[in-house]
């Protein structure tokens, strides 16, 4: 089982792994902002309450948050899940069919760009040093010291969506009714434009277009949701 792209996968305490994790914090604020600012707006378009645009947005944000924090559980346990399983698999051949795990690993540092003698030498090395290791970096593109924990990253992104949720609820709720919306969406748009830089940056794309898309996506959300409050709450539902 071959995976050239994972070659180019950094290992767990990389640069490429804390950029990635900081990508999918800042994601995950977006979406705590987005949708909790078009839960509130669309409260906001119904209902002048406090109490109940303060409970829409409570609700909103414990929802999301615990909604992210469980399906991260689920798709970093399933990945584990396989990660240990071709650990397990590795380690069965290591056992069984040494010689053809020595091949296997020669051939993939060959394919590294390595000459023939050159790679066989290094996996002969790799081998006596810890066979394991070196068919789980080399051929599986893991760390097996370094496993991605499931609940590191459901509290991570638990976090990440509350505290972009946080703001559209504060800015809803802590203004007088008069200015409450304004205060919302000029607050989202801005946040919508710090992070789809940050995130653009982050991935190394130009930001502008990015920053365009995302507060696109905010304002569209907020509209749609604002003109379906107005509409119940003219309706008298
Ligand atoms: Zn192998």
């Amino acid at each position: 089982m071959t995976q050239p792209q994972a070659h180019h996968e950094p290992h767990g305490n990389g640069l490429g792994a804390r950029l990635n994790w900081l990508r999918a914090a800042v994601l995950g604020a977006n979406d705590g902002v987005v949708s909790t600012a078009g839960l509130v707006v669309g409260v906001a378009g119904a209902t002048d309450a406090r109490g109940t645009l303060l409970t829409a947005g409570l609700a909103g944000l414990l929802a999301g948050s615990m909604s992210m924090a469980a399906g991260e559980y689920v798709s970093v346990s399933t990945q584990r899940d396989s990660e240990k399983a071709a650990l397990a698999t590795e380690k069965r051949e290591l056992q069984e069919t040494p010689e053809a795990e020595l091949a296997e690993l020669t051939g993939l540092l060959e394919g590294k760009g390595l000459s023939r003698e050159v790679a066989r030498e290094a996996a002969v090395q790799l081998t006596e040093r810890d066979a394991l290791r070196a068919h789980a970096e080399v051929e599986l593109g893991i760390d097996p010291d370094d496993l991605t924990n499931p609940w590191h990253a459901a509290g991570a992104s638990f976090l990440a969506f509350t505290v972009g949720a946080l703001l559209p609820l504060l800015a809803i709720v802590l203004p007088p009714s008069s200015v409450r919306l304004v205060v919302t969406v000029v607050s989202v748009l801005a946040a919508l434009a710090l992070t789809g830089w940050w995130s653009a940056r982050l991935g190394a794309a130009s930001p502008g277009p990015a920053v365009l898309r995302n507060m696109g996506g905010g304002a569209v959300a907020m509209a749609v949701t604002y003109v379906a409050g107005e509409l119940l709450g003219a309706a008298g539902v």
